[in-house]
């Protein structure tokens, strides 16, 4: 059985029409924080085993970014929503 995600934009696709870019449970820190904090940011991360958010770049359809929550480990998708919604309702530091 194929793997389908549903984009807010363009419905239900195969997973192959989409290139996974990395978690999006960081926050990035505002431009003036230390140094350890960036490094942390940009080199330290954990390495979760279940329910992740990740970036998912919609490829091969609208080209948008969305954010899917989902189990790395059954791979049972729980939502998709657009990057831009997401941090508009997560906030800024
Ligand atoms: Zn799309």
């Amino acid at each position: 059985m194929a793997s389908l995600i549903t984009c807010p934009h363009c419905g239900t696709r195969p997973k192959e029409e989409f290139s996974i870019r990395g978690a999006a449970a960081p926050k990035r820190p505002a431009p003036a924080a230390k140094d350890e904090v960036w490094h942390r940011y940009v080199y330290v991360r954990d390495n979760p085993k279940g329910r992740v958010l990740e970036y998912w770049h919609h490829v091969a359809g609208c080209r948008r970014w969305l954010v899917v929550d989902r189990d790395n480990f059954t791979h049972e998708v729980f939502g998709v929503m657009d990057a831009s919604d997401f941090e508009r309702v997560r906030g800024v530091e």
